[in-house]
């Protein structure tokens, strides 16, 4: 092998730009050059492609973002997309691809190897951390301390106010940042969209706070949580986030001034932590041996911290197990 590509894809994650150092300076070590592709796969049917040399990298493992960029493409879902993606790959003389992106990208990857023979390599990508096949993703390490930061400083002000303070972290379908941040910042309660949760319990948490003396109280809410029965329902206003529905409940039912804070895409942003670099320049550079030996449509992932080279089939259709003793830990931790 004597060239490969490599993109960013879907959601940009913290990281993304270290795990693209770590595949252009291993790849170029073993003697394979490489290209980057721009905007993902918008960037690959248009054929936008850049040389990327050691220095071109210099300098990124520190930024979050993907100076590659990121781009949602329809085109690609298509079997022409897909086609014309692996003539501009095969133009270039690229034989490889390195996909960093969450499961929505590996779908594509798989779909273009299935259809087309060009090799394609996954490394995960994504703050959720919701991919099977690895402990941790590209990205979840960061966005939980930015989370654990926002939480430390909402917990001031809560505490000078004597407030509750509904907080909304990312997380439409998946969990695992919610609650990892939720129990390393030490919020008193944690709603997850895996686990249903019941507004009584949590109007009563808060209560039974303020009367054992806590003078603050923060409720961690992921972006598609579920709810228990259908009196949420009918006091939900469709038009806003679950998290002010559960404060204006809250309110209503303790009387405790009660504030809510989205944080959004800050959550997605900011320079990556010690332990994601650390990751993206291990998955970078084993995607770059998996591709070496010939593997394609794998997925590199860290398993108790060992490398491991996954069907990509398996990291998009296996479904990555929630912690409930984890969550339990957490409801224990915030009596
Ligand atoms: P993520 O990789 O973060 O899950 P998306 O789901 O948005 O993000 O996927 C990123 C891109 O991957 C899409 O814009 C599309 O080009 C491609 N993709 C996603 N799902 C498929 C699919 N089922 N078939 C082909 N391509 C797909």
């Amino acid at each position: 092998m004597k060239k490969i590509a490599v993109l960013t894809s879907g959601g940009d994650s913290p990281g993304m730009n270290a795990a693209v150092r770590a595949v252009v300076r291993k790849a170029i070590y073993e003697g394979v050059e490489v290209i980057g592709v721009n905007r993902g796969y918008a960037g690959l049917i248009e054929g936008d492609f850049i040389t990327l040399g050691a220095s071109a990298v210099s300098d990124i493992i520190n930024r979050g973002g993907t100076f590659l960029r990121s781009a949602r493409c329809e085109e690609f879902r298509t079997k022409e997309g897909r086609q014309k993606a692996a003539d501009q790959l095969r133009k270039e003389g690229a034989e490889g691809l390195v996909v960093i992106g969450g499961d929505g990208s590996f779908t594509g990857a798989m779909l273009l190897t299935n259809e087309t023979g060009i090799k394609t390599i996954g490394v995960p990508g994504t703050i959720d951390n919701d991919i099977a096949c690895t402990d941790d993703s590209i990205g979840y390490d960061t966005a939980m301390n930015t989370i654990i930061d926002a939480i430390t400083k909402i917990r001031d002000t809560a505490s000078s106010h004597e407030r509750a303070f509904v907080i909304e972290a990312m997380g439409r379908h998946a969990g695992f940042l919610t609650l990892a941040a939720g129990l390393a910042g030490g919020a008193e309660s944690i709603l997850v969209p895996e686990i249903k949760f019941n507004i009584d319990e949590v109007c009563d948490k808060v209560q039974k706070g303020y009367e054992k003396g806590k003078i603050h109280s923060i409720i961690l809410v992921a972006e598609g949580v579920e709810f228990e029965g259908n009196e949420f329902e009918t006091n939900r206003d469709v038009n806003e986030s679950n998290a002010f529905t559960i404060g204006r409940i809250i309110n209503e039912r303790t009387g405790f001034d009660t504030r809510v804070s989205i944080l959004g895409h800050i959550q997605r942003g900011g320079s990556p932590t010690g332990r994601d670099r650390l990751l993206a320049s291990r998955l970078g550079a084993a995607a770059v041996d998996a591709m070496l030996a010939g593997e394609t449509n794998k997925m590199v992932g860290l398993i108790h911290n060992k490398i491991e080279v996954s069907d990509i089939k398996d990291a998009i259709e296996g479904k990555k197990e929630f912690d409930k003793d984890l969550y339990e830990l957490a409801n224990i931790l915030s009596i």
